[in-house]
């Protein structure tokens, strides 16, 4: 008799939703995670008394467009969504501010008072790229077999409709924004949200980033209450109800690996556990390196690309809330706000990191979430998390340890630009570089998305051919996580597509 029908190994937020499903569908699941709380990037502490800081993602996108939180009723767990709206605020250093609303007629009006044509220009993209993003979203949702692709993109949408956009489809994002519109700052503000996943806008094929924008408006961005971890904590309930197990401070040391099979897990203290399958939620090298440390899976090393990190978070605790001097406006603390002059100022920053060196005049997205969660702050006090881009995780000259105080002032200067005075108001600070990210939260070289999420490395691609569909040729064990398709961010499609698979296998007595 096994100990559980399913192993999980860490409790990243996609290996949390396929427990989650395991369970709700009677099957005996048992999550081990190495960190004291579980949802990997996906957690919130209280990092100071009153403050409480998100530790990974929190800007919840791509999880609002899946059935997730509705299929497993998460709400009944202690999940509360908060809307943001407006969706962005760009505050420019001339007083100008642009607002992106959820409403897109609302938006195209307040666009156009900004440059007459651009609300329409805008309008039109949205409703123009929509089916396309739509076509992406569906895709995501499924295993990525050439069939489900196909389906997603031709077939149900129709051939000749994509066939006649390829060639915008396969630019670069920064060449897509160039030919829609003529505002400096529209573009700079659409740029940098797609830049979000890393690449920069001069990278080809790179333009799916931006021609996802539309789906902003229909899925919206929201905020658990409380932090984004109460997503995890929600997952991590919702699996205890329905009679699993989650073990945080537990780390597993081995794969128990025996005839060509995997069988279960091998703590550090000795203990082990045997299962029918084992699903891995961490990051793949995790898997490679320490865990399976077998040839079948160290053939794939070559083929991933884990990047040179990108980014770097500043999380402030500030004793009085942020004050734009574009704008007094309440909306303007409530969206996601994108400091970012131009697309030239992201291809500049991309430039010094090519080279191994630090941005100096990095694009901010700051995010003041207290602003809406009164659960964040003490009353009267403010959550400040700016991320920035772009920072290597391997720079050519120093290291992090030398490096952070310049890159954590550099942010502030850089945000006292569009904020004066911030600085007089901090009582407690958490720097977040690339290495921070792998030490603490096990992001390999700092990659938020595991791997780096460029076409190479994408649908079919992710994490290597013949391993995207969360199956693998080792028997018995299953993948889940952002190494797996769709990659990174906070969706949790990975793990509900992989629970399927495995529920597949289970019923049908594969395993
Ligand atoms: C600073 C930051 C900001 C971000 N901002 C956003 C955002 O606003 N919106 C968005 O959509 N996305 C954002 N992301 C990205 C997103 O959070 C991640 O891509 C996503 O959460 C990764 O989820 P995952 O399921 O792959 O698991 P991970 O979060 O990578 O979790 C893997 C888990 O496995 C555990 N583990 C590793 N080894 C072992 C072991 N041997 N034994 C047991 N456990 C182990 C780890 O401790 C970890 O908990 C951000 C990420 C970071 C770090």
């Amino acid at each position: 008799m096994h100990d559980a029908d399913v192993l999980v190994v860490g409790s990243g937020h996609n290996a949390l939703v396929a427990a989650a499903y395991l369970a709700r569908a009677g099957y005996r699941v048992m999550v081990f995670e190495r960190r004291p709380q579980p949802g990997g990037a996906v957690s919130t502490i209280e990092y100071l008394p009153g403050y409480r800081f998100d530790l990974g993602g929190s800007a919840h996108i791509l999880i609002r467009l899946t059935p997730i939180v509705e299929e497993l009723e998460l709400h009944r767990y202690g999940l509360e969504y908060l809307e943001l709206d407006p969706l962005f605020v760009a505050p420019f250093e001339d007083g100008e501010t642009l607002f992106i609303y959820r409403d897109l007629e609302r938006t195209a009006a307040h666009l156009e008072t900004h440059q007459a044509g651009e609300g329409e220009a805008y309008f039109r993209f949205c409703q123009t790229w929509q089916p396309f993003a739509e076509a992406v979203c569906e895709a995501f949702l499924r295993p990525p077999t050439p069939w489900a692709i196909s389906r997603a993109f031709a077939f149900r949408r129709g051939l000749p409709r994509w066939l006649w956009s390829l060639p915008r489809i396969l630019k670069p994002f920064g060449q897509v924004l160039e030919e829609a519109f003529r505002s400096t700052k529209l573009k700079a503000l659409m740029a940098w949200m797609a830049a979000q996943s890393g690449p920069p806008p001069s990278e080809p094929l790179s333009a799916p980033f931006v021609l996802w924008h539309p789906l902003y408006h229909k899925g919206g961005i929201a905020r658990p209450r409380g932090g984004s971890g109460m997503l995890s904590t929600a997952l991590q309930r919702c699996i205890v109800a329905h009679g699993g197990l989650v073990y945080t401070s537990t780390p597993v040391a081995k794969l128990l690996y025996h005839n060509g099979r995997v069988q279960g897990i091998a703590l550090h203290n000795g203990d082990t556990y045997t299962a029918r399958a084992v699903l891995c939620g961490t990051h793949l090298l995790e898997l490679i390196d320490h865990l399976l440390p077998i040839p079948e899976l160290q053939a794939l090393r070559p083929l991933l690309r884990v990047g040179n990190g990108f980014g770097v978070m500043l999380r402030l605790a500030l004793n009085a809330p942020v004050r734009y001097a574009a704008t007094d406006s309440p909306e303007a603390r409530i969206g996601l706000q994108l400091l970012c002059r131009s697309v030239d100022q992201i291809e500049q920053a991309y430039g010094a990191y090519r080279m191994g060196q630090p941005a100096q005049d990095p694009p901010l997205l700051a995010m003041t979430f207290s602003a809406i969660d009164d659960t964040l702050a003490p009353p009267g006090g403010e959550v400040l998390w700016l991320w920035a881009q772009y920072f290597p995780y391997a720079l050519n000259c120093g290291s992090w340890e030398t490096w952070a105080p310049q890159v954590e002032k550099c942010l502030l200067d850089q945000f006292e630009r569009y904020a004066p005075e911030t600085r007089k108001h901090i009582v407690g600070a958490l720097f977040q570089h690339p290495v921070w990210l792998e030490r603490e939260l096990g992001l390999r070289h700092g990659n938020v998305m595991h791997l780096e999420m460029s076409i190479d490395q994408m649908f079919s691609l992710r994490p290597a051919l013949g391993w995207s569909a969360y199956r693998t040729p080792v028997r018995g064990l299953y993948l889940t996580g952002a190494s797996t398709h769709p990659g990174g961010g906070i969706m949790g499609a990975s793990g509900r597509n992989a629970a399927y698979l495995l529920l597949e296998d289970l019923e049908r007595g594969r395993l």
